[in-house]
């Protein structure tokens, strides 16, 4: 599932490439309704006809496409949803659910396997949104923001780190890639961590998704970019889908496990519940693909 790094990636791309450029058209493939969360696709046809791109912004893992009447077209990828920016000659991928027609000759497509993506257009993204903890690579995020969604929580850190609410734009790849940057075990109650803990989970959190975006986020199954392409991140990923692989830091075989329902990857030693904290190297090593 496309996470913070994965959709930062896709508006990085997308926004100087249809910024600017009229919407001649929309089109839905039979059967992909439910894909549309307010509107039929007609109703959504007449309010993106000659709208132009103003720019697209990112809260958590929502894209909002800024219309130039002050609309949003707000556009979730769930699951396996991505967003294909092509000339119009270009074959159709399988799997398209939506297309916005621009008047260039391009086309704007939602390509969704799984067909749990929604677009929605609303006045302002936020009235798409469900309610979103801060975002993680902002400066409203600090270690006191990150505190105030853990401090008297019990759930497992893990669980607390997917739960939007708390900080938006985690999934499961960046969850366990920051826990073992922490040296934290994905099952220590969110809020009994002490306060060395706090910044190192702070710092950890900043680095995977710094390093998720640097790499052009993380393809482990259908992740890909507006052009189609594959990430790269996960070639530089430290724990997560390595099991039985040696950890980097102690050799010491990945551990997985099930934690609040996800899958969890972690170093039984360098996670241990009672080892202390310590900055790890930041920088990770590249694995051949
Ligand atoms: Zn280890």
């Amino acid at each position: 599932m496309p996470e913070l790094p994965e959709v930062e990636t896709v508006r990085r791309q997308l926004e100087p490439l249809i910024r600017g450029r009229r919407i001649s058209g929309f089109e839905l493939a039979p059967g992909a309704e439910r894909l549309l969360r307010g509107a039929s696709a007609a109703e959504l046809r007449d309010q993106l006809r000659d709208r132009r791109f103003e720019r697209v912004d990112r809260r958590g893992k929502y894209l909002g496409l800024q219309l130039d009447d002050g609309r949003c077209c707000v556009v979730h990828l769930r699951m396996t949803g991505a967003l294909h920016f092509r000339r119009s000659d270009h074959p159709e991928e399988r799997f398209t659910r939506a297309v916005f027609q621009l008047a260039d000759d391009h086309q704007l497509r939602f390509v969704d396997i799984r067909k749990f993506g929604t677009i929605d257009v609303v006045d302002q993204m936020a009235d798409a949104l469900p309610k979103l903890g801060p975002e993680p690579l902002s400066d409203e995020f600090d270690v006191a923001a990150l505190w105030d969604a853990l401090r008297g929580r019990t759930i497992a850190l893990k669980a607390a780190l997917l739960d939007q609410r708390s900080v938006a734009g985690i999934g499961n790849i960046y969850a366990d890639e920051a826990l073992f940057l922490a040296r934290l075990h994905p099952e220590v109650p969110a809020g009994a961590l002490r306060a060395r803990e706090r910044i190192a989970l702070h710092a950890a959190i900043q680095t995977v998704l710094e390093e998720g975006v640097a790499h052009g986020g993380a393809s482990f199954r259908d992740y890909t970019d507006t052009a189609g392409k594959a990430g790269e991140q996960q070639y530089y990923v430290r724990v997560f889908r390595r099991t039985e692989q040696p950890c980097d830091e102690c050799n010491t075989p990945i551990r997985r496990t099930i934690v609040g329902g996800r899958a969890t990857h972690w170093c039984p030693r360098c996670q241990h519940p009672r080892q202390k904290t310590r900055n790890l190297p930041h920088q990770s090593r590249p694995r051949s693909p």
